[in-house]
């Protein structure tokens, strides 16, 4: 049975659930001086997108207990379902980098999931192609890279090759990656989601964390029903419904974990990179009866993204995307709440039929259709060196049980499993 709960009842669900643990401790004087109830518990997650649940899954694994407490009224509303659902191989990333490391290993770890779990998935691989000569020794960098990074059965081939794999496709030279695939991501979250709290974990939704305190070296969450934000000046400060006082927690809010992070109140700012936001567009193919490719089909990456590809779903549409636009943030209630901007300007199909026409010719006029947008959490902005994911704990700010997840764009979905693995490996100690 499902064990979601809204933070008003949650005082009184703890109480008659395991997850109850004993009398709050006594606070800061700054906190005791109000009759906001407080609550001690062992983990909590912020943030219930693929590497939040991923990361319950594998504490309430562990055994622990764990309260996940997202600001949407279900999971999996942020980024998460926002993506081109690939399964990378691991090719892009600089050598030992947690990107490289993490996607290597959560490719093999989610192939392992999704094949035990039943959990939709399809090992279609994927060609990066050169279009001109020019291309070509960036093509070889990649694999070289893909090499290092240990992906395996990676290989050139010869564009006459590439074409009698894929017959709709113009290039000049391909890099083949066999190991790249699809999965179906909401049954992936759900699926996770369902182990975990087969596990004991309890998903809260409509549950807005709005900052913290330092207490000693130990952090107080300030939350609130997401529904106390609605139509709220930012301007105004917002008393909680609830205090916690968790061991362990993960800030594993996507978009928002930056901006929320600022507002733990005590926490060494200098830690917290910058946020920018790169919104990507999708667009799918229409009027056509067939699906013109098999395998995911990429260009060379661009600043800020991988390329506009072609991806593939699992019951054989084509979609487009993502570009790259990049965009300012919103204000910090606004970011919790996942109020970004993802409308799709029809005009932008323009520069996608050139993007597209490079490797797929035959694109016909009218055949592309606004899909839907997601946004690339950065820590890097336009012409900047792309930055690894940044995970800190207490040895980078020195407050134990913290662990923030900064940066968690692509290859995020892949890695989750990974990213999971490494998170609970770092804070099992204190609890
Ligand atoms: C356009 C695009 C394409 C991509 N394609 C791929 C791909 O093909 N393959 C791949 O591996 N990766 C891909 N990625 C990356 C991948 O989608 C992300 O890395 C991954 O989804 C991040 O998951 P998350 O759980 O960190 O964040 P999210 O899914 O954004 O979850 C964060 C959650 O935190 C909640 N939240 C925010 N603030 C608060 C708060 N204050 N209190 C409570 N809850 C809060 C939100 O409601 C949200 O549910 C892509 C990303 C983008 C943008």
């Amino acid at each position: 049975m499902r064990k979601s709960v809204r933070i008003t009842t949650f005082l009184k669900s703890v109480k008659s659930s395991k997850i109850i643990i004993p009398p709050v401790k006594r606070l800061m004087s700054s906190m005791e001086s109000n009759s906001i109830p407080k609550e001690k518990v062992d983990c909590v997650v912020i943030g219930a997108g693929i590497v939040g649940i991923a990361i319950a899954r594998e504490l309430s694994l562990k055994g622990r207990q764990v309260l996940v407490l997202d600001s949407s009224n279900t999971f999996g509303t942020g980024t998460s379902s926002r993506n081109s659902q690939v399964i990378h191989a691991g090719i892009y990333h600089p050598p030992n980098s947690f990107k490289a490391k993490f996607c290597v290993k959560g490719r093999e770890l989610m192939y392992r999931y999704c094949s035990e779990r039943d959990v939709p998935h399809k090992q279609v691989g994927k060609l990066v192609v050169a279009t001109s000569e020019s291309e070509i020794p960036k093509l070889n960098e990649i694999l070289a890279r893909g090499i290092e990074n240990g992906v395996d059965s990676l290989r050139m081939i010869e564009a006459s090759t590439a074409t009698r794999m894929e017959p709709e496709l113009y290039c000049v030279k391909a890099l083949f990656s066999p190991v790249s695939g699809i999965v179906d991501s909401h049954t992936l979250m759900l699926s996770l989601l369902g182990e975990a709290e087969n596990n004991g974990a309890t998903f809260s939704y409509n549950t807005t964390v709005l900052g913290g305190q330092l207490l000693g070296n130990e952090i107080a969450l300030s939350v609130t029903e997401s529904q106390n934000l609605e139509n709220m000046n930012e301007e105004v400060p917002l008393l909680p419904d609830l205090i916690l006082l968790p061991k362990v927690v993960i800030n594993s809010a996507g978009l928002a974990a930056i901006t929320l992070a600022k507002r733990f109140i005590g926490l060494n700012s200098s830690f917290i990179p910058n946020a920018y936001y790169a919104r990507g567009h999708y667009f799918s193919l229409s009027n056509t009866k067939m699906a013109p490719f098999q395998r995911l089909i990429y260009p060379l990456p661009e600043d800020g993204g991988v390329g506009v590809h072609v991806t593939l779903d699992l019951d054989g549409q084509v979609k487009f995307g993502p570009d790259v636009e990049w965009i300012n943030g919103v204000p910090d209630i606004a970011s919790f709440l996942n109020r970004f901007e993802y409308s799709i300007c029809p005009q932008r199909a323009e520069r996608f039929y050139a993007e597209i026409r490079k490797y797929y010719p035959n694109l016909k006029e009218g055949s592309l259709e606004p899909g839907y947008s997601g946004i690339r959490p950065k820590i890097t902005g336009a012409g900047m060196t792309p930055c690894d994911f940044v995970i800190q704990g207490q040895d980078v700010h020195g407050v134990r049980g913290l662990v923030n997840l900064f940066g968690i764009e692509s290859p995020g979905l892949t890695s989750s499993l990974a990213i999971a693995e490494h998170v609970s490996s770092r804070v099992l100690h204190s609890i």
